[in-house]
């Protein structure tokens, strides 16, 4: 058997319905892990759904509950070929946020999968049930076209807590280290960067949130009476916040700057087009670091934003000097950012400017990583793609939203490519979810390419003679 009937087995999986059954059965099971406890969805997911078909293509699973009582269980399925082989770990979220019912549009329910066009609605379906669907089922057609065989060892690693933020994922891959030992990481998530063509992403930014809190006196005064003698800290917090990001959106504070974009990364986006689609909003001209392209402020720079602001009561404005202001802030960032001493740096710099006075408080940090573009698996990822699909992929050297990929190129230490088959305009974490039919179709293509190519002798950069142990059939 061939690549070739790999992708056959893989397209085939789409076009005779039962892409759509496995993942209509999925969509149906409620599994929200954004409403504060963890529902028994989340277990049966792993139990119910994913296992049996995990088992029946030889994996190992187990079910390894959640050392934090805030997440639900994860799935642990690892089929091993043989011990020589090197090995690929996957990854996945069953999890999904609220369904948010009776938000959608007419006709639509989060947890019926409902196909309309090119469109397939119901919750998860882009984040994430869609996209592992896509990934098992090409794992499926491969080992049907390799004769039971992939040529080296899969492991799966599946979650329940990613939109809570993933309590004890870090935990359970520092606890199951040698059961998730791998070689190489490849998952999808995330949108594409453009419907029509594959996107390959090599990590992510981070964000750490801050809070700045100016706490000027127990209650308000009468600002007829009082105003001018009294410092009014919604004033004072919004020049500190001046001094942290100008009127056009640049950082203004040197240590919270990115490194110098390099060659390479400045190549890399240059093709990237942002934005553009039919639901995306109209760029700001002027907005953000000056001299750089739109694809390098989002994805090679760093933001800082003000996400929440708040002195007196907006609502009901009374004569008063609010007693205290409050500014929720976010720094996205890229690799080569000291983010870990984000507090001390902006403490640093508020006391430079004379304002003592203003609390900084970090409240939530996630690292960011991004796999080096000249690692030898970036090539071979865009030209398996590139053959399964007939185009190239857009290179993304990472992503500009967080994920929590840290704890895969960090902690287990692994080359991370993630090949997302959602879109900007899925409407994830809203109303409306959907993942595209024809990116789902080609998705699976891709997915069986890559599986396929992983198992060739000779194409895949494994360590030295890391695939000498068995030849395909
Ligand atoms: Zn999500």
């Amino acid at each position: 058997m061939s690549r070739s009937h790999a992708l056959e087995n893989a397209t085939a999986y789409f076009d005779d319905g039962r892409f759509f059954t496995d993942l209509q059965r999925r969509v149906a099971l409620r599994t929200e892990s954004d409403t504060g406890g963890v529902p028994p969805a989340l277990a049966a997911y792993l139990s119910d759904e994913l296992m049996p078909r995990l088992a029946a293509q030889g994996f190992d699973c187990r079910i390894v509950p959640n050392p934090d009582p805030r997440g639900g269980p994860f799935l642990i399925a690892r089929r091993e070929e043989d011990p020589a082989l090197p090995t690929v770990l996957s990854y996945g979220h069953g999890d999904v946020v609220s369904g948010q019912e009776g938000q959608w549009r007419e006709g639509l329910d989060p947890w019926q999968l409902r196909a309309e066009g090119d469109r397939l609605y119901g919750r998860g379906t882009a984040d994430n049930k869609g996209q592992h669907t896509i990934a098992l089922g090409a794992l499926e057609a491969v080992l049907a076209a390799r004769g039971g065989r992939l040529g080296y060892n899969l492991c799966w690693l599946i979650e329940t807590g990613e939109e809570a933020a993933s309590p004890g994922l870090a935990a359970v891959c520092a606890q199951e280290r040698e059961a998730l030992r791998a070689d190489l990481f490849i998952a999808s998530d995330g949108p594409r960067v453009q419907a029509g063509r594959p996107t390959l992403f090599l990590g992510s930014r981070g964000a750490v949130n801050f809070t700045l809190t100016l706490n000027s006196r127990p209650r308000g005064y009468h600002s007829g009476n009082w105003g001018g003698v009294l410092v009014n800290p919604a004033t004072r917090l919004a020049h500190a916040l001046g001094t942290l990001v100008d009127a056009r959106g640049r950082i203004r504070v040197e240590d919270l700057r990115p490194p110098a974009l390099d060659e390479p990364l400045r190549a890399a986006l240059r093709t990237l087009q942002i934005g553009g689609g039919p639901d995306d909003p109209a760029l700001d001209d002027g907005w953000g670091e000056p001299g750089l392209t739109a694809a390098e402020r989002l994805v090679g720079w760093n933001t800082l934003e003000v996400l929440a602001l708040g002195a007196g009561n907006p609502q009901r404005p009374v004569g008063a000097i609010p007693p205290q202001a409050v500014a929720h802030c976010q720094l996205r960032f890229v690799v080569g950012t000291p983010w870990q001493q984000l507090k001390e740096i902006v403490r640093a710099h508020l006391d430079e400017c004379g304002f003592e006075d203003i609390e900084v408080a970090v409240t939530l940090t996630g690292a960011a990583t991004r796999l080096p573009l000249d690692n030898p698996w970036v090539s071979w990822a865009l030209q398996s793609i590139a053959r399964s699909c007939g185009q190239r992929a857009d290179l993304l050297p990472n992503l500009a939203g967080s994920l929590p990929n840290e704890i895969f190129a960090g902690l287990l230490g692994l080359p991370t490519l993630w090949v997302p088959h959602s879109y900007p305009a899925c409407a994830q974490h809203a109303p409306n979810e959907h993942l595209l039919a024809s990116v789902a179709r080609e998705g699976l293509q891709i997915m069986a390419g890559l599986y396929w190519d992983l198992g060739e002798p000779g194409q895949a950069p494994w360590q030295a003679g890391a695939l000498k142990a068995g030849a395909p059939a």
